[in-house]
């Protein structure tokens, strides 16, 4: 018999062809299943009637019954009219408002029926109204089963068709009172008990139709858990079985190199947070199991610095190791900063990125393949397969968010074993996401810069403000700064947003005859941009123009200016990212957030935010709070995460927590999965994992 979770919602009561093509296309729910987990988006407490002298405009949607006295029609302008029907509940009078549809409202809704009106109530003219609301005769409504309201989301063209978060609700109420057997559990017992779940089935029930908030409560929780366990026991599952596949190289001796370059080229002292990621580094390393860490720290805490000397490790150890970037412009800067940091030390370094060519690039390709290159610096170009090496050991990803666990895997036909692997990010990603994103990976942290460092101050701006700050990055510049000034990138269209620099670019040279300016964007050459790079690293220009490819890496101590041109446009993280570029030497930094006059109420809340701090992990669970984790970078590349339905990781990081310690669990109780008791769980995951992850991805 065909599961009744599989069945084609057309043969649902209420579920045509029309519709059903609509949910099909709107929604992609086809099937049962598809329509039960697609959960509401809010409910509303319609098991409670207010009076009206108990209304407060702070309310959110509340209901109030009673009767229409009169009504009134108002001309606001010659062509904007404004229906008002007075409505008494016997308490108070308040006001019923329609702004359009006033014809279909004057004669939908008679004077003296007993209605239950639906809607928020707001003050104007001394008197509670409520705009458009929703009207029910209270004959018709039984508002002891209604509970709370679930709201589903529709779009536009779906409402257009009538297909309404209403009709929504009365299909998938019929779907539930039309399943007499109740839903197949997806949790052993001993889970379920334990952390008192309710079944799946009263979930589901409660969660499309919820009789009061407790109820909701329970079934949201249940819900979410499930979710969210099952994405941590694929990740946990998956890294296991990578490390029971694959032994790791054991680099357990530190030799001449490594305390070569700690006794004599080490520029200054390590900071305590250096030293304590050191050891964690060292640790995985001598293990015999290949390691897989993340290392986070705030831009300038000095990320590079460590990554060096682990590839040193590496290099005492026998093996070579390779350093990877996401720009060309980064890929040269850590070669000039290596070289700089290892200086007379015999350690022959190379760059390998997409225009190393020709007779350079054979030359460097044989190094590594007899073994002669100890240290690649490169790109994305490093991955290929053209790209053999004698000995791979070690393999540190920067700056890069992007880098999944298929890219990680493509790493491994370097060498007869894994590469240790050593990931670099300067956004920080709050801890629940980091499970999630990169839950197979140990995490490390630099939680301290080096010392010495003034906090950068960041101010905002308006744009009709220019004079102050142009008088300001002049200051800057007699006292022998440098100043970015950054536009931004317009994705609708990179044309426009060439022009928007070009003609900011030429403004500021007429405002600034005075100073010698370099242009960065993303449409030029990348030995162009180079060479405009290298004349403000070399200090000959005095002011950066540029597009957001400057975002990442690049170092400038003597930068003290950073102005970030129609900030509104840019997210959190970014603004952050970019404001990193300043600060890094020891005189005060500034950060200019220049922006237009009316912002909505969340643009400002980011700006203020950027004025207010500098710690990046406070920036980046407000990031995550203001954007939800679906708009982060690497959530769908990690191919990791199952689609979520309902959890939200920035809001539900304790049942993040709880999930994973539980999958922990299973994972070391169960190492090869052929405990009877999980073995509900071995088969949903695997389930799970055909129809929405794409394994094919990962080798
Ligand atoms: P990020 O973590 O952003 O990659 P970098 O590695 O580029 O940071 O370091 C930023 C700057 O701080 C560099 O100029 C680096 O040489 C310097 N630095 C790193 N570690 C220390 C330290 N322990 N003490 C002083 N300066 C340091
Ligand atoms: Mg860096």
């Amino acid at each position: 018999m065909l599961d009744i979770l599989d069945q084609d919602i057309q043969y649902l009561s209420g579920v045509g062809p029309k519709k059903k093509e609509m949910l099909q296309k709107e929604l992609g729910i086809g099937k049962v299943s598809d329509l039960l987990e697609y959960y509401p988006y809010k409910y509303v407490d319609r098991s409670r009637i207010y009076h009206v002298d108990e209304l407060r405009s702070d309310m959110p949607f509340v209901q109030i019954k009673g009767r229409i006295l009169s009504f009134e029609e108002f001309e606001t302008t010659p062509r904007k009219k404004r229906l008002v029907a007075h409505f008494y509940d016997g308490t108070g009078v308040a006001d019923l408002v329609w702004f359009s549809g006033i014809k279909y409202a004057s004669q939908q809704y008679k004077e003296g029926v007993e209605y239950i009106v639906f809607g928020k109530p707001s003050v104007y003219g001394g008197r509670y109204q409520f705009a458009h609301p929703d009207i029910d005769k209270a004959a018709d409504l039984q508002l002891s089963q209604m509970g709370m309201q679930p709201y589903y989301m529709t779009t536009e063209k779906m409402k257009k068709a009538g297909l309404t978060s209403r009709s929504i609700e009365k299909i998938t109420k019929s779907m539930l009172e039309k399943m007499s057997e109740p839903l197949r559990e997806t949790l052993p017992p001993f889970i379920a008990n334990r952390l008192r779940l309710v079944s799946r089935d009263t979930a589901m029930r409660n969660v499309h139709y919820p009789k009061n908030a407790e109820d909701l409560r329970n079934a949201r929780f249940r819900l979410k858990f499930e979710e969210l366990f099952y994405v941590q026991l694929n990740i946990l599952r998956y890294a296991s079985d990578q490390r029971r596949k694959y032994r790791g190289y054991v680099f357990q001796h530190i030799g001449n190199i490594f305390n070569g370059f700690y006794r004599d080229h080490l520029p200054f002292p390590l900071t305590d947070a250096q030293k304590r990621v050191m050891r964690e580094i060292r640790q995985d390393l001598g293990s015999g199991r290949q390691m897989n860490r993340l290392l986070q720290g705030d831009v300038g805490s000095g990320k590079t610095l460590v990554a060096l000397m682990t590839m040193l490790i590496a290099l005492d150890n026998g093996y070579q190791a390779c350093i990877m970037a996401p720009t060309e412009i980064l890929a040269e800067q850590h070669l000039a900063t290596i070289r700089e940091f290892l200086g007379d030390m015999d350690i022959r370094v190379e760059l390998l990125t997409g225009i190393v060519k020709g007779k350079k690039r054979k030359a460097v390709l044989e190094g590594l393949i007899d073994g002669s290159v100890n240290i690649l610096v490169g790109t994305h170009a490093v991955i290929e397969d053209t790209v053999q090496f004698l000995r791979l050991g070690l393999v540190v990803v920067d700056e890069q968010h992007r880098f999944g666990v298929a890219q990680r895997a493509k790493l491994w036909n370097k060498s007869q074993n894994p590469p240790h692997v050593l990931v670099m990010t300067a956004t920080p990603i709050p801890r629940t996401l980091a499970m999630t994103i990169y839950g197979d990976l140990d995490v490390s942290v630099i939680d301290q810069l080096p010392p010495g460092r003034k906090p950068v101050v960041t101010l905002h701006k308006y744009n009709n403000q220019t004079t102050s700050l142009y008088s300001g990055i002049r200051q800057q510049i007699k006292e022998g700064r440098q100043v970015y000034i950054v536009f931004p990138l317009i994705k609708e269209s990179e044309k426009l947003d060439l022009q928007n620099l070009e003609e900011g670019f030429e403004t500021l040279k007429e405002v600034f005859p005075e100073y010698r300016f370099s242009k960065v964007h993303g449409k030029m050459k990348a030995a162009e941009k180079e060479e405009e790079m290298q004349k403000f690293v070399k200090g000959e220009t005095q002011i950066l123009v540029a597009t957001t490819v400057i975002e990442v890496g690049v170092n400038v101590p003597n930068a003290s200016v950073m102005v970030i041109l129609n900030a509104e446009r840019f997210g959190l993280s970014q603004l952050h990212q970019l404001r990193g570029r300043v600060g890094r030497g020891a005189s005060q930094s500034y950060c200019i957030l220049v922006s237009k006059p009316q912002l909505s109420d969340e643009t400002r809340k980011r700006i203020n935010i950027m004025c207010d701090t500098n710690d990046g992990f406070l920036i980046a669970e407000a990031d995550l709070k203001l954007r939800g984790p679906g708009d982060l970078e690497g959530t769908q590349q990690s191919g990791m995460a199952f689609d979520l339905k309902i959890a939200d990781i920035a809001r539900d990081g304790q049942i993040v927590q709880l999930a994973r310690e539980e999958a922990q669990k299973i994972i070391d109780g169960d190492p090869n999965c052929d405990k009877t008791e999980n073995s509900m769980l071995w088969q949903r995951l695997a389930a799970l994992r055909k129809t929405n992850i794409n394994w094919s991805a990962i080798s």
